[in-house]
């Protein structure tokens, strides 16, 4: 659901990718009504006319689209991950890599990175299962399931509201996760893996976060405006993202066996991990308008900061 400031076409054209949407809903004070949605395939549009419904200069809208879509594999979009339980078996996780323009393939959206909105989300997901978002769990509620669909008892989580936030830095995971959480840093700061990781491994990686979080907050004297910072791992992910408030990472990258110490391993992933936290204000807090000046965002750590361990 997403609430915006009309212009004076009773139209809303917005990205999506790989999405089945049905049906549209517009709300103008306390008036509704239902559109028909058509499709421009080619540039990842759909348009949402509201031919019969005025909608008054300067008003709100809130405009509600029901839509279905299927994990990728492909680590784009909301994709799954594969990994070995410890009885050799093979399971499944799930999260998100949105930038530059896949948030639209899990979500309908103003997928721009120069348009801000504050994120409202809520999962239902198994029981069993760790679900983790930019923002902190603000309700957890366990529910029936309904006959014919998948009986596995499910629970609904509901997350805070993010601050004003770009589209592509929207995330979230879903699965056999369990965490490592330090309190070294003003707020919480977790690793998350899959179960197939040794959670004594992420000790090395948990320090670099919380030093460099710590660094960054100093240095640029502006307070991170998140209630945490989660760090996950994914297998095979090679890289990583630097989701507001749950950063994506390798799995390698947060995994170190301390008895066996290389240095050249130590730097590359600190530098990785530095790299993504101080995305946390570069580009995250302030974003560039357009793609075309993200070397802002990725040069300025290169050439001047970073801190030291
Ligand atoms: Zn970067």
């Amino acid at each position: 659901m997403a609430s915006w400031k009309p212009s004076c076409e009773q139209n809303a054209a917005i990205f999506s990718l790989l999405l089945c949407l049905g049906c549209a809903r517009l709300t103008v004070i306390n008036r509704k009504a239902g559109s028909n949605i058509t499709f421009d395939l080619a540039e990842n549009r759909v348009y949402v006319p509201f031919p019969d419904l005025v909608i008054p200069a300067g008003a709100k809208a809130q405009l509600a689209i029901t839509y279905t879509g299927a994990l990728s594999t492909d680590k784009q979009g909301f994709f799954r991950w594969e990994y070995k339980k410890t009885d050799g078996t093979t399971a499944y996780n799930a999260a998100t890599f949105f930038e530059p323009a896949a948030a639209r393939s899990a979500y309908p959206c103003w997928d721009e990175p120069g348009i801000k909105a504050t994120m409202s989300l809520t999962l239902i997901v198994n029981r069993n299962q760790t679900a983790v978002s930019n923002m902190d769990v603000a309700s957890e509620i366990e529910v029936v399931s309904l006959p014919l669909q998948n009986t596995r008892p499910k629970k609904v989580v509901r997350f805070q509201t993010t601050p004003l936030m770009s589209t592509y830095l929207t995330a979230w995971a879903v699965g056999n996760l369990y965490y490592l959480e330090s309190r070294d840093y003003r707020l919480p700061v977790r690793i998350y893996v899959a179960l197939s990781m040794n959670l004594e491994t992420a000790k090395f990686a948990i320090k670099a976060a919380t030093d460099a979080l710590r660094f960054f907050e100093r240095t640029f004297d502006v307070s991170l405006e998140l209630p945490k910072s989660d760090l996950i791992g994914v297998a095979n992910y090679g890289g990583g993202m630097e989701n507001w408030g749950m950063i994506v990472f390798d799995d390698g990258t947060l995994s170190y066996d301390q008895t066996h110490i290389n240095a050249y391993d130590q730097v590359k992933d600190v530098t990785v991990i530095n790299h993504e936290l101080a995305h946390q204000w570069f580009g995250d807090l302030v974003t560039t308008r357009w793609w075309n000046d993200i070397w802002l965002n990725e040069g300025l750590y290169v050439c001047h900061l970073s801190p030291s361990h």
